[in-house]
């Protein structure tokens, strides 16, 4: 009976342990908001960052900027013996493909890659952005710090480098600065397509932009609270007779928010809730704020999943604007506004996801779901290389997040007995060894 009660004991406890990794707290303690503040200075200190401006000088423009931060990257990677694979990737976007390019540009990306030690082909991205601008988006010349948009994004994904280069992860995990957001996206559609045409298999891309401000224009001040945004479904599929195929399936079977860039915010989400729970992120189902752009789109429009990270309250006066003091407000995106102990808190969110996802094994490539007329929910998968085991999620109809779960060993099929398919959402997502999951994934095939 004592071996018994010491069996079930052990049993318990592994299963407990194998919830949370503890490296992934080291993480969030490695994160520094020391270097931050330094790095967002460094990059407001370059005068303006614009697309179009000076690439020649030392200290002024986007030239010396991109110059230093391929430089902090190569510093990062003599740390690790050479861990990283640091170069520039770039695109010329000539005079007048749209009105804010005034000029052709070469439109330059800082790319740093920790090849990953068991599938280096497989990609977690973090990026932030590179370059700024003033009320004037065509005014390249103009003093345009860019403090909060977007010196916090890049100087998280450098801190999030420094931090993760000190371990090795099974997935290759990449840290991007991308340039020509405000002129159009452009450095994320030249990322995105290199990413293409060298057949990246990307598990999904976090854009940062803007993580550094806690005083919202509406008031309120709040340093707990983040955005993850996310389109519902992929918009990457143009073939007219697929697109009705999959609206008729969804029509049926659901999946209307529960594309890929959904389960990867949901991912962002629960790593999150289990490993900070004093901070509360906000999964906002949308592609990005009401009308307007970032980043990750791009990457949604090439068939990659892709998010937006960013603080939950803006304030305008600091984005986009000249510098400038008008009717007693100080206009202007400049340091003193940044709050780095938040700055921190998110570049710890972006960082623990990718050691997380990095960590664990892919996600089945096809689930299949049954159990039409039936007291139960029959799920099967295909068996993934690496996984140890497997966990099928589901929730209400109208609830965000995967509430409930179920680890089922290494199985490839599994009956949840007494759950009527009819009033729940399913996924299922790979189990590796240390605990680490892939995202979730919403079946794709019906079984009958
Ligand atoms: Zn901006």
């Amino acid at each position: 009976m004592k071996n018994l009660i010491t069996i079930i004991f052990l049993t318990f406890s592994i299963l407990l342990i194998a919830q949370t990794d503890p490296k992934i707290y080291d993480i969030i303690e490695a994160v520094s908001e020391e270097r931050l503040r330094n790095d967002v200075k460094t990059l407001a200190d370059f005068g303006t960052r614009h697309t179009l401006s000076d690439t020649l000088s030392d200290t002024r423009g986007i030239g010396a900027a991109r110059r230093w931060i391929k430089s902090q990257f190569d510093n990062i990677s003599k740390d690790c013996n050479d861990c990283l694979k640091v170069f520039f990737q770039k695109d010329l976007v000539a005079k007048g493909t749209n009105q804010r390019i005034v000029k052709d540009v070469m439109v330059v990306n800082v790319v740093a890659i920790q090849r990953g030690t068991k599938y280096p082909n497989r990609y977690i991205i973090m990026s932030g952005d590179i370059d700024s601008r003033v009320s004037d988006p065509t005014d390249f010349t103009s003093d345009s710090p860019g403090a909060n948009d977007n010196a916090t994004g890049m100087a998280g994904a450098i801190e999030a480098a420094r931090v993760l280069s000190k371990y090795k992860f099974e997935s290759s995990i990449v840290y991007l600065g991308l340039s020509g957001e405000e002129q159009g996206l452009f450095g994320g559609q030249g990322m995105a397509r290199y990413a293409q045409e060298n057949n990246w298999d990307i598990i999904g891309v976090l854009n940062n932009d803007m993580i550094g401000n806690i005083e919202g224009v509406d008031g309120v001040i709040d340093n707990r609270t983040f955005r993850i945004f996310s389109e519902p479904i992929t918009t990457a599929e143009t073939d007219p007779e697929r697109l009705a195929r999959q609206a008729r399936g969804r029509r049926f079977y659901g999946g209307e928010v529960d594309g890929i860039s959904r389960q990867l915010a949901r991912y962002v989400h629960k790593t999150t809730e289990t490993y900070m729970p004093e901070m509360n992120p906000m999964m906002v189902y949308r592609l990005d704020r009401f009308g307007r752009g970032g980043h990750h789109r791009p990457f949604n429009d090439a068939g990659f999943a892709g998010i937006r990270i960013m603080e939950a309250h803006e304030n305008y006066t600091q984005q986009h604007q000249d510098i400038r003091t008008e009717d007693g407000i100080n206009y202007g995106d400049t340091f003193e506004h940044v709050n780095f102990p938040y700055c921190k808190k998110l570049t710890a969110v972006n960082a623990i996801t990718m050691a997380s996802l990095a960590s664990a094994p892919p996600a089945p490539s096809e689930v299949g779901i049954g159990g039409i007329v039936e007291p139960s929910a029959k799920l099967k998968w295909n068996k993934v290389d690496g996984a140890t085991g497997y966990k099928i999620y589901w929730r209400d109809t109208t609830s965000p997040t995967w509430d409930y779960s179920r680890y089922v060993g290494d199985v490839t099929e599994f009956t949840l007995e007494g759950i009527v398919i009819d009033n729940f959402l399913f996924g299922v997502a790979a189990v590796g060894e240390d605990g680490h999951e892939s995202v979730v994934v919403f079946p794709n095939k019906i079984m009958r």
